[in-house]
C-alpha cells in the first residue's frame, strides 16, 4: 500500500466498499466501527482547529480593512454560487418532474421534521453568550463569531497581543499536523462508512425515489462542473482538472462522512497542499465555508421542494420558485455542516411556499444517499472559494508591491 498515493487508496477503498456492501448486504454492518473510528478521529480535531485557524486567519492579515475586503468577497462568492446551485436544481426538477406519477403513500412514514428555527433567532444565535460553552458544545457559528472577534482584537492590539497570537498560531499548526496523521486512516474510514450504507439501502428503498436521487446527483455534478470549473479557470487561471483532482480526497471524505465540518481539516490540507491556497486565505475562507456555504444542500432543497409540490399536485408559480431560491439560499446558510442537517432546514423552504411538510417524510428514507453528494459539493464549493479568493488576494498584493494604488 505504501507506494500508492492517498487519493488512489481512498478511491480503491471506496470502490471496494461498494462491491462488498452490494454482495454482503445488511450484515456488512460489522465494519461500521471502522467508519466510526475515522469519524471520531477527525471530529476531535475540528473545534480547536476552527478556533485556532480562524483567529490566525483574521489576525494574520494584520489589517482590518483587508479582513473586511476578504470577508466581503468570500461572502459574495458564497451567496452567488449558492443561488446559482438552487437555480440549477429548480431547472432540472422542472424538466424531469421527479415527483409526478409516483405511486407511494405519503403517509407510510410519519412526518417528523424537527422545527427549523426562525430567521431572526438563527441570526441572533450566532452571538455566543458564553464562548466557552460554544466551544464545549461545538457550536460552529458561535465559535466562528468568537474567533473572528478574537482575531480582530489581536489585530488592533498588535504587538501587545503577540503571545496570544503565537499561541493560536502554534495550536493551529499542531492541529494541521494531527490532521495529516489522521488522514492516513481515511481509506479504512471511507470503507467503514460506505460499505454499510450500500449494504443497508436495498433496491426496494431506492427504486421508487430513483428519479429524485438522479436529479439531485445530476444537478450536483452539473453545478460542480459548470460553476466551479468556470470560477477557478476565470478567477485563478487554474485548470479545472487540477482543481478537482486536488480536492478529490476531501470530496470523497465528505461523500463518506456526510459532514462538511468533519471534513474541514482535510479540506484545509488539500487546499493548501494541492491547490496552492495560502494559509491566510484557507484559514479564513474554509472554516466559514464549512459552516455557511452549502451549494449542494441548497440545490437539494430546490429539487426536493419541487418534488414535494409535484407529488401533491401543486403548481408553483415563477414567483414562488424565486421565493425558493431565496429561502433555500438562506436555509443552506443556516444548515450546520453535520449529517442530515439539510433535511431539517428543508422544513423552512417547504413552508415558505405553503407546501405540506408531510412531504419531507418521503425524502427522509433516502436522505443519507442525497446527503452524500450534497456534502461533497458543499466541500468542493468551499475549496473553489478559497482558490478564487486566494487568486484575487495575490493579484492585489502584486499590484501593491508594484506600487499601484488599489
Ligand atoms: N451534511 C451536510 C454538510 O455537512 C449538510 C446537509 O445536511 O445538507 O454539509
Amino acid at each position: 500500500m505504501k507506494k500508492i498515493g492517498l487519493l488512489s487508496q481512498i478511491l480503491i477503498a471506496f470502490i471496494l466498499a461498494i462491491i462488498v456492501g452490494a454482495i454482503v448486504g445488511p450484515s456488512v454492518e460489522v465494519v461500521k466501527p471502522l467508519g466510526d473510528l475515522f469519524l471520531r478521529m477527525i471530529k476531535f480535531i475540528i473545534v480547536p482547529l476552527v478556533l485556532a485557524s480562524l483567529v490566525v486567519g483574521v489576525a494574520g492579515t494584520g489589517d482590518i480593512k483587508k479582513i473586511g475586503r476578504m470577508g466581503g468577497i468570500t461572502f459574495f462568492y458564497y451567496l452567488l454560487t449558492t443561488a446559482f446551485a438552487v437555480t440549477i436544481g429548480l431547472i432540472l426538477a422542472n424538466i424531469f418532474s421527479p415527483g409526478k406519477g409516483l405511486d407511494i403513500a405519503a403517509t407510510t412514514e410519519t412526518a417528523d421534521p424537527a422545527e427549523a428555527p426562525g430567521v431572526i433567532d438563527t441570526l441572533l444565535n450566532i452571538i455566543p453568550t458564553n464562548p466557552i460553552a460554544s466551544l464545549v458544545n461545538g457550536d460552529m457559528l458561535q465559535i466562528i463569531f468568537f474567533a473572528i472577534f478574537l482575531g480582530l482584537g489581536i489585530t488592533i492590539l498588535g504587538d501587545k497581543a503577540k503571545t496570544v497570537y503565537n499561541f493560536f498560531d502554534e495550536l493551529a499548526e499542531i492541529m494541521y499536523k494531527i490532521t495529516a496523521i489522521v488522514m492516513k486512516l481515511a481509506p479504512i474510514g471511507v470503507f467503514g462508512l460506505i460499505a454499510p450504507t450500500v449494504g443497508e439501502y436495498g433496491v426496494s428503498v431506492l427504486l421508487p425515489l430513483l428519479k429524485v436521487i438522479l436529479v439531485v446527483y445530476l444537478g450536483c455534478i452539473l453545478h460542480a462542473v459548470l460553476t466551479y470549473s468556470v470560477s477557478v479557470k476565470v478567477f485563478a487561471k487554474m485548470n479545472p482538472l487540477k482543481f478537482f483532482k486536488g480536492i478529490a480526497p476531501a470530496s470523497l471524505v465528505a461523500f463518506s462522512t456526510t459532514s462538511s465540518s468533519g471534513t474541514l481539516p482535510i479540506t484545509i490540507k488539500n487546499s493548501e497542499e494541492n491547490l496552492g491556497v495560502s494559509r491566510k486565505v484557507s484559514s479564513f475562507v474554509l472554516p466559514l465555508g464549512a459552516t455557511i456555504n452549502m451549494d449542494g444542500t441548497a440545490l437539494y432543497q430546490g429539487v426536493c421542494v419541487l418534488f414535494i409540490a409535484q407529488f401533491f399536485g401543486y403548481d408553483l408559480s415563477f414567483a414562488q420558485q424565486l421565493t425558493i431560491v431565496l429561502t433555500a439560499t438562506l436555509a443552506s446558510i443556516g444548515t450546520a455542516g453535520v449529517p442530515g442537517a439539510g433535511l431539517i432546514m428543508l422544513t423552512m423552504v417547504v413552508t415558505s411556499v405553503g407546501l405540506p411538510v408531510e412531504g419531507i417524510a418521503l425524502i427522509a428514507g433516502i436522505d443519507r444517499i442525497l446527503d452524500m453528494i450534497r456534502t461533497s459539493v458543499n466541500v468542493t464549493g468551499d475549496a473553489s472559494a478559497a482558490v478564487v479568493v486566494n487568486a484575487i488576494e495575490e493579484k492585489r498584493e502584486l499590484k501593491v508591491s508594484n506600487g499601484v494604488s488599489v
